[in-house]
């Protein structure tokens, strides 16, 4: 059987037989995996004739619920995406990283974009800038979705969730995608694909599918296009220095190798809580996925009085695990993916044998249940242990992509913090101490060089998700060796899908860019805005009140009634004497109370609840005497595509006798949508 790619708007099966992908367990030819044939160009230009206009004009809403009814889509067949995981070498608990995993990341994603997110096709980001001293000429930057293709290049350790975890913010940012997933796992990428499609609920071309090779593809890449890459270090600088993307300057996210660490705090020494929670988490991270994870422990970097007590239970550990085929009762660990990688770990075990000792070799032949050694891609869990880590080299730069840990010792924190950085930039890093010191230090002297780090002791542990999970709403990638790209990170991500765009003019210009009122033209409304409902409400609708005197009675009576009874409103000589004020002035928290007796209109009506103040500032003291005017202008309206109110956004302004400015803030009201 040949796997198809699904390329404008038809699946399509190449009529030449391709690369063979077999079962990882027992060798078996299961499909094989050609993209001859494909029309590449053609395929970029559907996505950006079709896929991309379609998702460009809907909101980001709209989008976000896309991923939903996705992700609920594939959860119906959750079952058939194990079965074939298990072709791949995945346990059960492997496979529910991967396919549970990517499912829940299209969860998370559909519920930031809705809750995080405008619902509106672009996405204003960060305040109005003051360009000019009367305000006429203001700035402010947006984001628009590029107006080309995403290339996801992925990996072929995480079939479903590498693919999805690009594919969320991708598509919440409305950019249509082609996923290109590794020959080698392509068959359970091709599957979840189909099912994505065969549901009907992307707009044509937002997906499409390569099984194969990308041909010609990187000769029609333009500037609006992206590409995302998740693999080897080598192949990822092949591509990035393809013309196309040089010459035009196509964004290349890299994911690639990474000697991630584990740090064992001079604390936690054997018998401590976070002694046992470190073996235990190295143990884990050695056997999940068979080591083929990109923030596996590559390196565990223990004080070196602990080394041997280390080594002992770690060993103890790793000895137990059953290692088979994973569709076989009691398995716990699986073949490598192919081959192809066993020979790879076998060779990179040997180049660090060069500097490490081995303690436990899973290179050499051993029983595995539910199938023959030699007919799987079967790697035991292997332990090294190098005694002087900091003279060495190889170990912090040969990445041996599966069931393998190097022991480093250390002698000093300063040394550990040393060894962590000789990785040269990793996606993780964990540290195992219960010593906020140890923290600290560690915290600044690694930051720099991983893209993330996890602190986990008897307090966290219980409900961590640990060091090698990379999670929807955190940064995901990391400096230098680990390909300087990122990933997820809430909707961090999906602003790499977007362009930003600084837009320069007046402030009714701005408002009409953005939807967002930027303090241009203010027009009173023709009836009491709480007496109309959300979709009534336009943006610069303006209420402008009746003046109210504020008197030392309304000062006294607020102090007492609320017991805010501070000098600066009830003392007259230490008010006198405050430099700030130089006399008794009314409470902030009265000037809001009146500006709402001034706005509010009491009957029942549209204006179901005020739901928060955002941006507060007291710009200016209000003194016993003065008047206060209040102007209500409403800057924005936020309505989610599923419920029956929207979030109405006034900006609040509480001015005096001479038009000063004494308070700003927004005011947050939900309105129904309909009378
Ligand atoms: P590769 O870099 O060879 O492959 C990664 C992806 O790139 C695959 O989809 C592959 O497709 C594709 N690819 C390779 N060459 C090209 C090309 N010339 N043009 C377009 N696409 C291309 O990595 P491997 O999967 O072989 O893994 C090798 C090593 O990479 C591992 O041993 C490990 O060290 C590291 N790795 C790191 C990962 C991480 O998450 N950081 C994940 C996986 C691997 P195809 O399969 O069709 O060749």
């Amino acid at each position: 059987m040949n796997l198809s790619s699904f390329a404008y708007g038809k699946w399509i099966s190449p009529e030449t037989q391709g690369t063979a992908i077999k079962d990882a367990s027992t060798g078996e030819v299961l499909a094989t995996v050609s993209s001859d044939g494909l029309d590449f160009k053609a395929m970029l230009e559907f996505g950006r004739e079709h896929g991309g206009p379609a998702l460009q004009q809907m909101t980001f809403h709209e989008r976000a619920l896309l991923l939903k009814e996705l992700a609920l889509y594939l959860s119906k067949f959750k079952d058939e995406l194990y079965d074939i995981s298990y072709q791949t070498g995945a346990t059960k608990a492997d496979t529910w990283i991967d396919v549970d995993g990517g499912i829940q990341t299209f969860f998370v994603y559909s519920s930031k974009g809705r809750r995080e997110l405008p619902n509106q096709p672009w996405y204003v980001d960060g305040d109005v800038e003051q360009l000019s001293r009367n305000g006429s000429f203001i700035g402010q930057h947006i984001m628009v979705p590029r107006r080309g293709v995403a290339l996801h290049i992925d990996a072929y350790n995480f079939p479903v969730w590498g693919m999805m975890e690009k594919l969320a913010p991708t598509l919440l940012a409305g950019m249509p995608a082609i996923v290109k997933p590794a020959s080698s796992t392509a068959q359970l990428t091709e599957q979840a694909v189909k099912r994505m499609i065969e549901s009907g609920i992307l707009p044509e071309g937002a997906l499409q599918l390569i099984s194969g090779r990308t041909g010609d593809l990187f000769d029609h890449l333009t500037c609006q296009d992206i590409v995302t890459f998740t693999g080897s270090a080598a192949t990822a600088h092949y591509l990035q220095n393809h013309p196309a993307i040089i010459k035009n300057a196509v964004p290349f996210v890299a994911e690639c190798d990474s000697l991630n660490c584990s740090i064992l705090g001079p604390d936690a020494v054997e018998g401590s809580e976070e002694f046992d929670l470190f073996v235990k988490e190295v143990a884990r991270e050695v056997t999940t996925k068979a080591g083929q994870k990109c923030t596996a422990i590559r390196r565990s970097i223990v004080p070196r009085g602990q080394v041997e007590a280390v080594k002992k239970a770690l060993v103890d550990r790793l000895k137990k695990v059953t290692v088979g085929d994973p569709r076989a009762e009691g398995v716990r660990m699986g073949p490598l993916a192919s081959l192809a990688q066993r020979q790879e770990v076998v060779e990179r075990v040997a180049e660090l044998s060069k500097e490490a000792e081995i303690v436990l070799d899973g290179t050499k032949p051993f029983d595995v249940v539910g199938a023959h050694f030699d007919s799987g891609a079967f790697v035991g869990p292997t332990v090294l242990c190098c005694d002087q880590p900091l003279q060495s080299g190889l170990i912090h730069e040969v990445e041996a992509f599966g069931p393998v840990t190097t022991l480093m010792p250390y002698d000093s924190l300063d040394e550990a913090i040393e060894l962590a950085n000789k990785g040269e930039g990793s996606l993780v890093a964990s540290l195992f101490t219960f010593d906020p010191e140890v923290v600290f230090k560690v915290t600044m002297g690694v930051g720099a060089y991983h893209g993330r780090l996890v602190v986990l002791d008897r307090t966290s542990a219980g409900e961590s998700t640990g060091h090698g999970s990379p999670l929807p709403h955190m940064k995901h990638g990391g400096p230098g060796r680990a390909g300087g790209g990122e990933e997820q990170g809430g909707i961090r991500a999906v602003k790499h899908y977007l362009q930003r765009v600084a837009i320069q003019g007046s402030p009714d210009v701005l408002t009409t860019v953005t939807n967002r009122w930027a303090g241009g033209t203010a027009n009173t409304m023709d009836a009491h805005p709480f007496r109309k409902s959300f979709d009534e409400i336009k943006i610069g609708d303006a209420l402008y009140t009746k003046p109210r005197v504020v008197t030392l009675e309304d000062v006294e009576h607020f102090a007492n009634f609320t017991g805010d009874t501070f000098y600066a409103h009830m003392d007259e000589e230490a008010a006198t004497a405050n430099p700030i004020f130089g006399g008794r002035v009314a409470h902030g928290y009265l000037l809001l109370s009146f500006a709402a007796g001034l706005f509010v209109d009491p009957a029942p009506g549209p204006v179901l609840a005020n739901v928060g103040l955002e941006n507060l500032r007291f710009t200016k003291p209000v003194y016993p005497g003065d008047t206060m005017y209040v102007r209500l202008v409403c800057m924005q309206r936020t309505a989610r595509e599923n419920e029956d109110f929207g979030e109405v956004r006034w900006d609040v302004t509480v001015t005096n006798q001479d038009d000063e400015e004494c308070a700003n803030y927004e005011l947050l009201t939900h309105n129904t949508r309909v009378q």
